[in-house]
């Protein structure tokens, strides 16, 4: 017998970047030669210092109940990195919260701001669990599109095409899917214009540390404070620390919304993995990890210009969003063959080619495909040696 579910769940999806992988690794593991360039995640080892930091913290006895918004070294650590990040600004601690990756950080801001009647904008594409958390709150979301010639990301033009119910707005820089990155201008006009709404900004830069500019991605952090009234930052040890297992996210917000999310949180999970947010605090603090991020980045950078000089060479009439941050890649292929969707790309690639993408349909436009280079220099030569065969064999199937 089923019983009803409660409405809670109305719009629920599971995630289908996440069943990709799952897809990919079923495959590999019934021997299929698969090369899994789905992945969100950076196919790095965590860095040994802070690797070590949660062995001792184990063995230490580090192993009860942590502090439920987050242990004092953890707190302490991601203000000083996200203040020296934003050329020394003060961030108080006080302000930060842990929670069990960046996942829940979003959640907790969006569960305790938005309700029903409520509209959050999302420029759209979109990581996929943005629309669906704000359905969890009982909130509408509401894509945005970007504009192509901007690489998909939008602009203050854009986002007031929208009625007066916006409640909020949740911005990713850089972007995951697109690889885009807000310029230091951008994030301000579009920070001016939510202040003078009253709109609420959550702003995702867990991907801020991989960048392929000049330092840092710009940051809703380089804005002075008259502009950050309604701004939350979420960053998260998961990505520039290779750490996603270690579930460890944060959320920097005002004071009245880190209680809001803390007594959200007592309820919910009561803090997250002791262990884990000591060896957080090292990553976020010790040289010795600073020094793996930097590696880790310029490893990134390599593949990022090897995938892009392939592209325009081996596929010139294939349009893609110019990579700039993050570790994914967001090409076009409506125009390939007619009528074709990221979609029945994704399914051909794995049956034809054994490569696993992700189709733009997850984050809200079937038309593009997303790529993550987040895999060896060896296993994305041979990936797009694939990816290319098929695009020649749809072009030319085509042409006939
Ligand atoms: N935001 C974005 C844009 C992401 O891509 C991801 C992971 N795929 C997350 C947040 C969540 O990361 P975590 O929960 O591991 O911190």
């Amino acid at each position: 017998m089923t019983d009803r579910l409660s409405p809670n769940l109305a719009n629920l999806k599971a995630s289908e970047t996440v069943a990709i992988s799952a897809e990919a690794r079923r495959r590999k593991a019934a021997g299929e030669d698969v090369l899994d360039l789905g992945v969100g995640e950076p196919d790095f080892d965590t860095p040994s210092a802070a690797a070590q930091a949660g062995i001792q913290a184990i063995q230490q006895g580090h192993t009860r109940y942590p502090p439920n918004t987050g242990i004092a070294e953890l707190r302490r650590a991601i203000a000083g990195h996200l203040s020296a990040l934003s050329g020394g600004r003060p961030v108080d601690a006080e302000r930060v919260i842990i929670s069990s990756g960046s996942k829940q950080s979003l959640f907790n801001a969006c569960f305790s701001l938005f309700g029903p009647k409520d509209k959050v904008l999302i420029p759209s594409p979109a990581w996929v669990s943005y629309p669906q958390i704000v359905h969890l709150s009982r909130a509408e979301p509401v894509m945005v599109p970007g504009s192509l010639e901007w690489g998909l990301k939008v602009s203050v033009k854009d986002l007031d095409a929208h009625d007066r119910l916006v409640r909020g707005l949740i911005i990713c820089s850089p972007c995951n899917p697109t690889g885009a990155v807000y310029t230091k201008s951008e994030i301000r006009a579009i920070a001016e214009w939510a202040r003078d709404r009253g709109i609420w900004i959550i702003a995702d830069e867990i991907y801020r540390r991989i960048h392929y500019g000049d330092g840092p991605a710009a940051s809703f952090l380089d804005l002075p404070d008259d502009l950050l009234e309604r701004v939350v930052i979420i960053a998260g040890a998961s990505k520039a620390y290779a750490m996603t297992g270690w579930r460890i996210g944060a959320a920097y917000a005002p004071d009245h919304l880190v209680k809001a999310m803390a007594a959200l949180q007592s309820h919910v999970t009561t803090g997250a993995n002791h262990p884990a947010m000591l060896a957080a605090a090292t990553a976020f603090s010790d040289p010795r990890v600073e020094a793996d991020v930097v590696r880790m980045v310029a490893a990134f950078r390599k593949r990022r210009d090897l995938l892009v000089e392939r592209f325009r060479a081996s596929a010139p009439g294939v349009e893609y969003v110019e990579p700039h941050g993050a570790f994914y890649f967001f090409f076009r292929v409506d125009g390939i063959s007619a009528g074709l969707g990221g979609g029945d790309f994704c399914t051909r690639l794995m049956q034809e080619e054994g490569v696993a993408l992700v189709p733009g349909a997850a984050f809200g436009d079937d038309r593009w495909v997303r790529l993550s280079y987040a895999v060896s220099e060896v296993e994305l030569g041979q990936a797009l040696d694939r990816i290319f065969r098929f695009i020649a064999r749809l072009a030319s199937s085509r042409a006939a």
